[in-house]
């Protein structure tokens, strides 16, 4: 059989009617319609075949419509699923092609059989229309829809922790007003002072963490990077923040290699070492070690810390970055488990990456590592 579309009439003339519509119908069908014969190779192709595959119908005669499959397509699918198509396609199916343009589009063919006789030359008629505008869209809206439910889910992990966490200073700070109602010693109300003073930082941190989560979730956070002295900025962390909220921790902060500027943004990488060192002395004794290092790499920068405390159970390691995720082991230390969350954001946004070795009783080492 040559390689023409081999239904068209000889000669025009002596078309009927039928044929004529037959004709008209499909040279202006905007899908492309195929009809193959038992091996599922194309015998006829309506012209429209320019516009979905980007070939006219003589360049894709003699060929299937596997052929056209893009490689991303081929390497996602899994096996049964290539060979279903293959083999035994179902009656609509959507696949991704390499257009003869050069363009990935998204395609969907439905199938209809006459017959699957192996004798004859025409056993399958396929109807195929390009559907990657609604295949960008559908994956727009259930990108919208996830982050719809991250913030419903987001919204209802808020009450719950804000009732609970919340809960505690709130009653620390009851019990000390209520100290200084019966008696107002000067160290009474040093002790009573302090306390409060402690747990309204406390407070405040929470808060402050919420709000940063609610501005992630709703798109709001500003990424700006500038040239950042990172030895700084710990030193700035530890001695403004860390050191007043823990006030014995025994802290330490050495850094490697050729110390140089690197480009991030102060506020986010200042968010993301304030929660890293300060979960470091909360998870540990109050006299605990901390050691802090940064390591000036060739084309990257760690900052590595490292404390000897309760260490993160294995099973959940994976799962504290997500948000108001606490793992078993950590009592009565008070948290709203969004900090982690917020931390790998934070680095994400400077396409770094968050590592974490831990061992529960002995400690943890959390690295971020950030490109230069
Ligand atoms: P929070 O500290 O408010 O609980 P985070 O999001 O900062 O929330 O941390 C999530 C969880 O990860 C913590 O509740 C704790 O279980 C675990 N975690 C984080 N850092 C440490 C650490 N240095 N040592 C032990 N556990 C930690």
């Amino acid at each position: 059989m040559d390689s023409d579309n081999y239904f068209r009439p000889v000669n025009p003339e002596e078309m009927t009617a039928f044929d004529k519509v037959f004709e008209l119908i499909a040279e202006h069908t905007t899908d492309m319609v195929c009809i193959h014969d038992s091996e599922n190779t194309i015998r006829f192709a309506t012209p429209s075949s320019k516009a979905i595959l980007g070939y006219k119908p003589d360049e894709i005669i003699g060929k299937k419509l596997t052929d056209f499959l893009s490689a991303d397509f081929i390497n996602e699918m899994d096996f049964s699923t290539l060979k279903r198509f293959f083999d035994h396609p179902e009656a609509r199916i959507r696949y991704q092609v390499e257009h003869g343009e050069g363009r990935l589009r998204w395609l969907e063919t439905t199938f209809t059989y006459f017959g699957r006789d192996p004798q004859k030359d025409y056993t399958l008629l396929t109807s195929t229309r390009d559907i990657t505008e609604s295949v960008h869209l559908t994956d727009d809206l259930m990108e919208a829809l996830s982050k719809e439910q991250e913030i419903s889910r987001f919204k209802s992990n808020l009450y719950s922790v804000a009732s609970h966490e919340f809960k505690t200073p709130l009653a620390v700070i009851q019990a000390n007003i209520e100290i200084l109602r019966i008696k107002r010693s000067e160290k009474v109300l040093e002790n009573a002072i302090g306390s409060i003073e402690e747990e309204v930082d406390r407070l405040n941190n929470m808060i402050a963490d919420m709000l940063e989560l609610k501005k992630l979730t709703t798109g709001q956070t500003s990424f700006r990077p500038e040239l950042i002295d990172i030895t700084e900025l710990i030193e700035e962390v530890v001695d403004q923040n860390i050191r007043k909220a823990y006030p014995e921790a025994r802290i330490s902060f050495t850094h490697k290699g050729n110390p140089q500027k690197i480009k991030a943004d102060y506020t986010l990488l200042r968010f993301v070492i304030g929660n890293l060192v300060g979960n470091a002395c909360k998870f540990s004794d109050k006299k605990g070690k901390v050691d802090i290092s940064v390591e000036f790499g060739q084309d990257k920068v760690d900052i590595i810390v490292k404390d000897y405390g309760i260490g993160i159970p294995e099973e959940e390691q994976s799962s504290i970055f997500r948000s108001f995720y606490r793992a078993k082991n950590v009592g009565n230390v008070q948290g709203t488990g969004v900090g982690l969350a917020i931390v790998k954001e934070f680095v994400d946004l400077h396409t770094g990456k968050v590592g974490l070795i831990s061992n529960p009783g002995k400690g943890s080492t959390f690295t971020v590592s950030l490109p230069k």
